[in-house]
């Protein structure tokens, strides 16, 4: 007999705030297709509700009373300390929420849930050394800055990593001194609602962070539209995006967009490939390559090409994907639609003779009702095609040829996209030089970092966005910045 799901409220005021007349959205497993629990359709009535309340957060007259606007940098750091301390605490039961709701292997949600409590430890370190500077005027005269929350800031949020994307975006909007709204992704969410209860219970007063669930086009538009909203940043596809910035327009609100990407790892024929051939693996295949910052093309040089091929193909045939619980090398996809999504454009590859050169296994003992998709290995992808060209999200790698650096830095800049790149190479100048030429917002040398790096700003150029998240850099995109000029004589 199939348990009756739980349902998951809203969390607005440090409260569970029940659906209100939208009902209720289902939560699938992807691993097993099993409806598991139930979420809170939000409306523009539940944002409307959280925007107010966060707002008299920021307003309100003091910290007695519960006023985060009033908390000073040292307090605001404390809250986030000790919620990083419960995250840590509860980080198995996050884990396990998290890859039960989007088919996550394990380990993967386990780091997830590290990098959760991660990025507010890294906050609340950083809270109290945000400050401005005093700038040389005319005599007479004393010039300084200072750094200001913007007052309440939304937070739209994607499935693929919902605890790292809201602990990087939500972590350094409380340290600036924001009071935050959620819109969370409608496949995922519920470890997000559990972290929230978390931080409630650590001092993060009422209406500091509220989290209204549901559809994009109701409670993401209604939030991306709300006049009460000072800044937004949103996490997902650079359609939506391109939406919620043409939204926050019209009411004048500045936008942090972290978009999708198509990232190259560039791999030259005195590279390393003991080091490499792992980690272009891995960049594809974590989180079943729904991953913004995957590496899903690899360009290889000409006099390695066939031997860098053999050794993916051999790599990628002994890949196995299967439910989360089984901690395989790579889980389900999210959902029905985007396993329909990458099916779509493997069709597409298999009727235009692209060279479908391995592919993985799915494990004999998958839940016939689970989102599984082989691992593939594309060979010869012409650099303009859509299968090189397009952002799949899904495990599917294009391998194609190049002949110099300069054919390679145009084939790697040659699509819509810039979030990341890697460079294989033993040649110190080609690393400096490909580090300054590619149009991306990081560059990793010998090395691939995709979603990681609590330390390192983050964000694209072009169709991948901008502004930057993560770092000390994220501080100034939720702050504003105040000159003041004093004349004294
Ligand atoms: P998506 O754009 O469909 O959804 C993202 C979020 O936006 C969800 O919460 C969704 O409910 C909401 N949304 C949808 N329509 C909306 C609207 N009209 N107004 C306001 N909000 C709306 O993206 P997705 O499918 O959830 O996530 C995958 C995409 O996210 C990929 O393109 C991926 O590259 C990108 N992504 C980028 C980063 C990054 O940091 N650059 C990180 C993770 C994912």
């Amino acid at each position: 007999m199939t348990a009756t799901p739980k349902r998951y409220a809203h969390f607005i005021d440090n409260r569970a705030a029940e659906a209100g007349d939208g009902g209720t959205i289902p939560v699938m497993d992807p691993s097993t297709g099993e409806i598991f629990a139930e979420i809170a359709r939000g409306s523009a009535a539940e944002i409307n509700r959280a925007v107010t309340s966060a707002r008299l957060a920021y307003d309100g007259a003091s910290v007695a009373d519960g006023a985060w606007g009033r908390f000073s940098a040292l307090e605001r750091g404390r809250v986030l300390r000790r919620w990083a301390d419960a995250v840590d605490a509860h980080a198995e039961e996050l884990a396990q929420l998290e890859s039960r709701d989007t088919g996550k292997p394990l380990r993967q949600a386990r780091a997830d849930a590290a990098a959760l409590a991660r990025y507010f430890e890294f906050y609340s370190g950083a809270a109290d050394k945000l400050h401005g500077q005093t700038l040389p005027y005319q005599a007479g005269y004393t010039v300084f800055t200072v750094r200001e929350p913007h007052g309440v800031t939304g937070h739209i949020i994607p499935w693929n990593y919902p605890m790292q994307i809201f602990g990087r975006s939500v972590g350094a909007a409380l340290a600036a001194g924001n009071a935050c709204v959620v819109k969370p992704a409608e496949d995922a969410c519920l470890s997000l609602l559990r972290a929230a209860e978390l931080a409630a219970g650590c001092g993060l007063p009422a209406g500091a962070l509220n989290i209204v669930t549901g559809l994009g086009p109701e409670a993401g538009q209604a939030l991306a539209e709300h006049p009460g909203i000072d800044h937004i940043s949103f996490t997902g596809s650079t359609v939506t995006g391109k939406r919620v910035a043409q939204a926050a327009a019209e009411h004048h609100c500045p936008v942090t967009l972290e978009l999708g990407g198509k990232s190259p790892q560039i791999v030259f024929a005195d590279a390393d490939l003991e080091t490499a051939l792992p980690v272009l693996v891995n960049a594809i295949i974590q989180n079943a390559g729904q991953t913004c910052s995957a590496g899903s093309r690899v360009l290889v040089e000409r006099p390695i090409y066939d031997a860098v091929l053999e050794r993916l193909a051999e790599k990628f045939r002994a890949l196995v994907a299967g439910p989360a619980s089984a901690d395989l090398d790579l889980g389900p996809l999210i959902s029905p639609r985007q396993l329909q999504r990458v099916g779509a454009y493997l069709h597409e590859a298999r009727a235009q003779q692209i060279h479908v050169l391995a592919q993985g296994s799915i494990a004999s003992d998958a839940p016939a009702g689970g989102c599984y998709q082989v691992p593939v290995l594309l060979a010869d992808v012409p650099a303009g095609h859509r299968l090189a060209q397009e952002e799949i999200f899904g495990p599917v790698l294009a391998v194609t040829p190049f002949t110099s650096e300069v054919d390679a830095v145009r084939i790697a800049n040659g699509t819509p996209y810039g979030l990341i790149a890697g460079v294989w190479t033993g040649d110190g100048a080609r690393q400096m030089r490909l580090a300054r030429v590619l149009r991306a917002g990081q560059v990793f040398i010998n090395n691939y970092g995709a979603g990681g790096g609590v330390e390192l700003p983050f964000g694209g150029v072009k169709a991948s966005g901008y502004g930057r998240e993560k770092g000390f850099e994220a501080l100034y995109g939720f702050t504003t910045l105040k000159t003041v000029a004093v004349r004294h004589g």
